[in-house]
């Protein structure tokens, strides 16, 4: 197979063209094409030689996945289904937000290994994962959709790792496209414009001092083990004791958080000792809830708790002195909330 164009960092391109005879700042002039203006026909790219395009034309791969399903919400968040060069779909979803924010939510792998009982995507397991061009390639999909549909004001802004898969079970091309996002030269996405989820995995959470300093959260969902097991079962290799001295590692910049996701479920997480567990286990400097109440989707066996619970559980770790913030839902209408994503073409198109 020829390597993605995609995959490559702008240090990584510049070694490759020497390697292959090219010039140096032949790298430079690519990452400025397609990375800054969006342009993928080499063809058309008048200051880039001969040589270089023979090259690209021959030796690598240019072509972009493509978007074989969209589907559009009511309040404007917008999901992708995309499909690899061996047919393998994922989806992707852009979530609007106040000030042009524009959120793309990347999937990393096609299904999920860690078998979340709650999680619609883990019910597929793993199929594989996705190489760093391909999830790269889904940025650039996507986003150069949105400017040709949308127009020029149609940037995306800001990435989620919180699409299908598991980022650190796949974390070395997780860790490329990360770098390529932030590329000076290139998309220039910002540290804190970038977060990654994770379920928990202690071996990779310990190596985070490797990966560019992006915001970091943690899929928490329960303050007691044998909870978070029946919720998780990648806690009974690494239970919240483990992951704990592992969060204690990862590097903080100064006024930075770990962020806490809590999914919300009607009569399993969201008593009062639930709050009482959080406030002993989560240390107040450095700590952020954000509650997810639970997506429902066809055939899920939870249940989301009321508005009015909701609220009161954020207001009580208020009141324990916690920063705590509820995740609106968006895009439930086409099954494109958190979890929600499994990649099958059955979903109706809202497009419309
Ligand atoms: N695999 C990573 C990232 C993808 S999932 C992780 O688990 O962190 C992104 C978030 O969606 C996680 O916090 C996950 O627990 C949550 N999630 C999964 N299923 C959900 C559902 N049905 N409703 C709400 N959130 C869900
Ligand atoms: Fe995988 Fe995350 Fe879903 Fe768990 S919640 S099965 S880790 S995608």
């Amino acid at each position: 197979m020829r390597p993605s164009l995609f995959s490559y960092s702008l240090i990584d391109l510049r070694d490759y063209f020497v390697s292959q005879g090219l010039a140096k700042f032949a790298a430079d002039q690519v990452y400025n094409w397609i990375y800054r203006k969006y342009n993928f026909d080499f063809e058309s790219w008048p200051n880039v030689s001969a040589k270089v395009k023979a090259h690209i034309k021959n030796e690598m791969d240019i072509t972009l996945p493509k978007i074989v399903w969209k589907g559009l919400s009511e309040d404007g968040t917008r999901k992708f289904l995309v499909q690899m060069s061996d047919k393998q779909t994922v989806e992707s979803v852009v979530i609007p937000a106040k000030n042009n924010r524009l959120t793309l939510c990347l999937s990393t792998q096609v299904g999920c290994a860690i078998g979340c009982t709650f999680c619609h995507t883990g019910t597929m397991g793993l199929k594989r994962h996705l190489g760093a061009g391909e999830i790269v390639g889904q940025f650039m999909a996507i986003g150069s959709w949105l400017l040709q549909e949308e127009g020029p004001e149609t940037r995306l802004t800001n990435i989620v790792y919180m699409g299908q898969g598991e980022p650190l079970h796949n974390f070395d091309n997780v860790k490329n496209a990360t770098i390529i996002f932030m590329e000076d030269h290139g998309l220039c996405l910002g540290q804190r414009k970038i977060t990654l989820s994770t379920s928990g995995l202690v071996p990779q959470i310990e190596r985070l001092s490797d990966f560019p300093p992006i915001n970091v959260a943690i899929s928490l969902h329960a303050s007691r083990d044998d909870m978070r097991t029946e919720l998780m079962p990648i806690n009974k290799v690494y239970d919240l004791k483990r992951l704990f001295s592992a969060i204690q590692k990862i590097p903080l910049k100064a006024h930075r958080h770990i962020t806490y996701e809590y999914l919300l479920i009607k009569d399993l997480n969201d008593g009062q000792e639930d709050i009482e567990g959080l406030s002993r286990l989560l240390p107040r400097k450095v700590s952020k809830v954000n509650i997810i109440p639970f997506n429902e989707y066809p055939g899920s066996k939870f249940k989301r708790p009321s508005d009015e619970r909701i609220i009161w559980f954020q207001k009580s770790l208020l009141a324990k002195g916690l920063i705590t913030t509820i995740r609106a839902t968006k895009g439930q209408d086409i099954l494109a909330a958190c979890g929600q994503l499994k990649s099958e073409l059955e979903t109706p198109n809202l497009w419309n």
